[in-house]
């Protein structure tokens, strides 16, 4: 089994802290700061029964100039490309503009996409089944899998999750 997996969301929510823990290696540059990564950087995943080709995307947000309008073709003909789309979003942070923007781009295109919700390490357990209400009346995601990238937490039954996708 292999495929191409894009790991969605606005700056910040943690892609590249996600795609550091199962890469295992620091191929995508961390910051506090939004919009570090610039580039789209892949990672390869090879498992004894898997390979997973990770791209950490910008992050697709309202486009505030050209330079933004131009990534955001770039990150949209990304999406119908890959076999799987991670949207992940920040459970800190409830639905917002970001979110919507996002899902708009999603109604064109029929790649199956998971909805991630990372820093659940952040929230209390009671707070996670509301979350993930709001989001399920948004979008009709494949799979909805809460995880925290930082500590690990339910990581590796996402990877699990997407091995059934490939
Ligand atoms: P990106 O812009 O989506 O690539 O986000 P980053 O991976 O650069 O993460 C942004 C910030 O969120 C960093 O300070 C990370 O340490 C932090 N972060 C990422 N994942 C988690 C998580 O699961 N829990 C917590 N508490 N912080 C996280
Ligand atoms: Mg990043």
């Amino acid at each position: 089994k292999s495929g191409f997996i894009s790991i969605i969301g606005r700056p910040n929510v943690g892609k590249s802290t996600f795609l550091n823990r199962v890469i295992g290696q620091k191929i995508a540059i961390m910051s506090d700061k939004p919009q570090t990564t610039r580039n789209k950087i892949q990672g390869v995943l090879s498992l004894p029964d898997a390979q997973m080709v990770f791209i950490d995307t910008p992050g697709i947000h309202k486009p505030k100039h050209k330079l933004g309008d131009f990534m955001m073709k770039v990150a949209q003909n990304t999406l119908k490309e890959v076999d799987l789309i991670l949207f992940m979003v920040n459970a800190e942070e409830g639905f917002g503009r970001g979110e919507e923007f996002i899902l708009e781009k999603f109604q064109t295109v029929n790649t199956p996409i998971f909805l991630v919700i990372n820093k659940i390490d952040q929230i209390h357990p009671d707070e996670l089944l509301p979350i993930i209400e709001s989001y399920k009346e948004k979008y009709d995601f494949k799979e909805i899998v809460p995880i925290s990238a930082l500590e690990g937490n339910n990581v590796e039954r996402l990877l699990e999750q997407i091995k059934g996708f490939l």
